[in-house]
């Protein structure tokens, strides 16, 4: 169902009216993590300001140590309705097990983080939803294995599949992960589904995400998912890789210049 040979046009998926694959750059922005009202909704308000056409952040999140911030959970997951009510911002977000989706009801569109990519139980049971689903690309999943995650999911029923490249694990480690640019022409020529850039992941190191931004756009994204806090040293996750809505602000600028927005 994601071969392009048996689907020659694009996929839109839509979104509340915003609709992604459409030709014009959609960008999701926001936090790594909710941490606050204030803060969910200053970004919020930021980022939307500036152009955003979503609202990411998490409230499950998939952390390395035990020990660091897990996330605010159900009450981070109102934070973000909170912010959706004061901005009509659209939601993304991750889940992080499928005993979290009743929790999801009023989520615009569930994020499935890198790492449970090849989670095919969550991947069955979202497919049998009707929301689109923001597919991460795993830590070190090849194309074929990305687009079969994709299609797990379309199998079900649910075809409405943004696929979205986070970097991926290499030799090299001057940047968090290796952002792989060739994925775009490979996906969208081998699938009709929508394909963004996550230049925060990618690289972990805030002063990339311009030049990763306008290379994701030069190589045919269909758009970006920026991380934004409003205190990034004082962030509760990802803070190095995190920009502020200032720097978002000017970003956008810049990146207007290059292609459509709406
Ligand atoms: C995230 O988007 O905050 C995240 C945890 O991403 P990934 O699954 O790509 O690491
Ligand atoms: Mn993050």
């Amino acid at each position: 169902k994601a071969n392009r040979a048996f689907h020659p046009d694009d996929s839109i998926i839509d979104v509340q009216g915003n609709r992604i694959g459409e030709g014009h750059v959609s960008v999701i922005a926001g936090p790594c993590s909710v941490e606050s009202e204030e803060q969910i909704v200053e970004i919020a308000r930021d980022v939307k300001a500036s152009g955003a056409k979503f609202l990411r952040g998490g409230a499950f999140k998939p952390r390395t140590s035990p020990y660091s911030f897990q996330g605010m959970g159900a009450d981070g997951l109102e934070l973000l309705l909170l912010a959706k009510k004061e901005t009509g911002l659209p939601i993304v977000t991750e889940l992080m097990d499928i005993s979290q989706l009743p929790l999801f009801d009023e989520v615009d569109v569930i994020q499935v983080g890198a790492r449970n990519m090849q989670n095919f139980t969550m991947l069955k049971e979202l497919g049998k939803i009707d929301k689109p689903i923001l597919l991460k690309r795993g830590l070190s999943a090849t194309m074929r294995e990305f687009l079969m995650s994709a299609e797990y999911i379309m199998a079900g029923g649910n075809e409405q599949v943004i696929l979205c490249e986070r970097g991926i694990r290499t030799f090299e480690n001057a940047t968090r992960n290796t952002l792989d640019l060739s994925c775009i022409p490979l996906l969208k020529k081998k699938s009709h589904l929508p394909v963004i850039i996550d230049p925060s992941h990618a690289t972990g190191i805030n002063w990339m995400v311009e030049s990763m931004s306008k290379a994701a756009i030069a190589a045919g994204a269909d758009g970006v998912m920026i991380e934004v806090h409003n205190k990034p040293e004082e962030a509760l996750c990802d803070g190095d890789q995190a920009i502020t809505p200032d720097e978002f602000d000017k970003i956008m600028a810049t990146l207007k210049k290059y292609a459509e927005f709406e």
